[in-house]
């Protein structure tokens, strides 16, 4: 399978997957516009999706979803309280194109198989995708306050990871924004730091050839440099190399990573 990570952070979120036979998106975070223009900045469309899954209602993850739908007559995949909360947020969605995609249940297309998991995150029932196909695997993870021992058993191994880095500690905390935003993104339903990001990181690689994709970075609290930078030195106390069996790659909020295979 290949992918792309369309555009991340708290801006917009996007990451496109495919294989020979299918092509799925996961989020639509951004304008509709905006959206077709990253498609086709990979050279892809959006009318040749097989469906759009949805992690959770948060605007940064379904500000295009309802234009997408509508223009493309794409299904979209959500559980059902995702559903009830999105509702008012994305406009009329035709019956035929709602489908439920339940929490920690498996959907296969062809050889694709595709498996969700709840992350904690302040939003009604949020979760995320693995993908399977011929034993290589894709896992996203990104906006959850904290990477649980059950989250780590479902996102062991893999081979890919778009992988939340969202902010530095210090930054957040000598930064501009409120008491309560700062607890928000603190707690255990907001957003991973850089520094644990790693530690989970450290937890769940195997000894294999591992590309991880630092996502949604916090335009305000954190730096792409400065992400990677303690992102290697923590997994480096942990015993981990980058540049060995490790590989750390930039997402951006505008610009897709390239399409590559997994
Ligand atoms: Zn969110
Ligand atoms: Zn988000």
């Amino acid at each position: 399978m290949r992918f792309s990570v369309l555009a991340s952070g708290s801006s917009g979120n996007a990451i496109y997957i495919e294989n020979d036979e299918h092509a799925f998106l996961v989020d639509a975070g951004l304008s509709g516009r905006k959206m077709e223009q990253l498609f086709s900045s990979i050279g892809k469309s959006v009318a040749n999706l097989d469906g759009i899954l949805v992690t959770h209602e948060h605007s940064d993850h379904i500000k295009g979803l309802g234009i997408l739908a509508r223009k493309y007559k794409v299904p979209i995949y959500a559980n059902e309280k995702t559903w009830i909360a999105m509702d008012g947020l994305v406009g009329a969605i035709p019956t035929e194109q709602r489908f439920q995609f339940d929490m920690e249940a498996v959907k296969s297309f062809g050889g694709l198989d595709i498996e969700s998991f709840g992350v904690s995150h302040d939003a009604a029932d949020p979760m995320f995708y693995v993908f399977h196909e011929n034993g290589r695997k894709l896992s996203l993870i990104t906006d959850t306050g904290y990477v649980s021992d059950r989250m780590k058993g479902i996102i062991q191994a893999s081979d890919a990871y778009v992988f939340e880095s969202n902010h530095d500690i210090s930054m957040l905390q000598m930064g501009r924004y409120p008491w309560s935003v700062k607890r928000r993104i603190l707690s255990d339903v907001g957003h991973v730091s850089n520094e644990d990001a790693a530690v989970a990181m450290s937890e769940v690689m195997a000894e294999k050839p591992t590309s991880i994709y630092l996502s949604h970075l916090s335009k305000d609290n954190n730096m792409k440099e400065l992400a990677r930078m303690s992102v290697e030195q923590t997994l480096q106390t942990k015993g981990i190399i980058v540049g060995e069996y490790t590989h750390l790659f930039d997402t951006d909020a505008e610009i897709p990573t390239p399409l590559v295979t997994v």
